[in-house]
């Protein structure tokens, strides 16, 4: 077992911290404030290879693996969590779906258009009338000679915007239950798509989060993604390698918000002694700092099983459940070691606490990541297959 990262992983830390620092720091709380995306930096993400991480170059991707991914994903999220969750959410969700289940003919047509950087990629699974159960999805898509006509709504999709194609979940056959469901390319000026204007939110302002409309939206036959019928168990798929990501994105968001109390505890004095000499205040660096690492170890863990090929659901939801309670906690103790200016929106760790809360909700609730978790472990640890003293 290594604990090191190479040369290599750590010069691609570098190079997007310092992109982060130059390139998304300087406005990020105007950004935020103001709820506007900024668009600017898709092509100098895609021009960076931030938008292909985990795609090979043939596609234009930078042919990197998940602990790569998962590195660039945390220094994003270190410095703007907005910007995180819009990496996060082309990668591993929208992309990688058209990649992993997409003909030739898809990968060709989408993904060089996604990694370069043309423009990003959303991924819509959520409904009004539900995420968690997923499989209860009423968008539908019947057939009309070789196209497809969608009826329905989608809301909180990440990117929509900005994205020329959306991977949309439609059911294709009511009676059929989970192998009822389909996956659709839908492209951005396809007639009868609608995309809603950005929502406001608590956190995560800057990212472009959207409801979707289709009336009759007629999608060719040529965008089905994956055969008919696969696209609920595709869409598990997609999900156990995107919680690596939104994991990475909540170490990430749990250092900013650490790296901004450790340089206040060494600026601010009370009792005519700076803060970091309380034991009280000692005592939630010390915390911080280990659950971080914590939690980085989980995603770790997860990144390199993914990077191996092996099966990643239980380590994933792990990784994701454990680092987004971790970042709550964290940014949580954060702010208070700020006391009242904590609370004032001039500095950034109030923003690291609203962009917190998104962890825990989603791609998995953390109440859904212990049901997928504790269903992971009911199998492994079978009766039959446990040892003799046990059983
Ligand atoms: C900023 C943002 C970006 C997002 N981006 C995307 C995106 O790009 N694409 C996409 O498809 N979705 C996206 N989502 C949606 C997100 O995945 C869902 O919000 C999440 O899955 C929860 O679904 P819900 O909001 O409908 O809550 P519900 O499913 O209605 O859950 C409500 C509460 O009930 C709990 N609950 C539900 N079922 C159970 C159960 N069986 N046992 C115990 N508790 C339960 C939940 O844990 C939660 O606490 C995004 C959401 C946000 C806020």
């Amino acid at each position: 077992m290594n604990f090191e990262f190479s040369e290599e992983q750590l010069s691609i830390r570098d190079a997007i911290r310092e992109f982060a620092r130059e390139e998304i720091a300087p406005d990020r709380l105007e950004k935020d404030e103001s709820k506007v995306f900024p668009e600017h930096l898709i092509q100098k993400m895609g021009d960076l290879g931030i938008l292909g991480v985990i795609f090979p170059e043939e596609y234009s991707g930078a042919g990197m693996g998940y602990i790569e991914y998962a590195l660039v994903v945390e220094e994003i999220s270190a410095v703007d969590p907005s910007m995180g969750l819009t990496v996060a959410a082309h990668n591993s969700l929208g992309t990688n779906h058209i990649y992993s289940y997409g003909n030739e003919e898809q990968r060709q047509r989408c993904v060089p258009h996604l990694t370069a950087g043309k423009s990003l990629a959303a991924w819509a699974l959520t409904e009004p009338g539900g995420g968690s159960d997923a499989f209860g999805l009423k968008t539908t898509a019947r057939r009309d000679g070789d196209d497809w006509i969608l009826n329905g709504s989608k809301t909180f999709i990440t990117n929509p915007n900005y994205a020329d194609y959306c991977v949309v979940m439609a059911r294709t056959n009511p009676e059929a239950g989970k192998a009822g469901i389909s996956a659709f390319i839908v492209e951005k000026d396809f007639p009868g798509y609608k995309i809603g204007v950005p929502m406001n939110k608590l956190g995560m302002r800057a990212s472009d989060t959207a409801e979707l409309f289709f009336e009759d939206c007629r999608v060719p036959g040529r965008n089905l993604l994956g055969a008919e019928g696969e696209g609920y168990f595709n869409a598990l798929g997609i999900l156990d390698g995107g919680r690596i990501s939104i994991a990475a994105m909540c170490v990430g968001i749990a250092r900013g918000a650490f790296e901004q109390a450790m340089r206040y505890v060494q600026e601010r004095s009370a009792f005519g002694k700076k803060i970091h000499q309380f034991q009280a205040i000692k005592i939630k660096l010390a915390d911080m700092a280990t659950e971080i690492d914590a939690a980085r170890l989980l995603v770790m863990r997860a990144a390199a099983m993914k990077d191996k090929g092996q099966e990643v659901n239980l380590e994933s939801g792990m990784a994701k459940l454990f680092a987004s309670e971790m970042c709550l906690r964290v940014a949580d103790e954060a702010l208070q070691i700020h006391g009242g200016y904590g609370y004032i929106k001039e500095y950034p760790i109030e923003k690291f606490y609203r962009d917190a809360k998104l962890g825990t909700i989603g791609e998995g609730t953390s109440e859904i990541l212990r049901m997928v978790i504790a269903r992971d472990l009911v199998r492994k640890y079978a009766i039959d297959a446990l040892p003799a003293e046990v059983s």
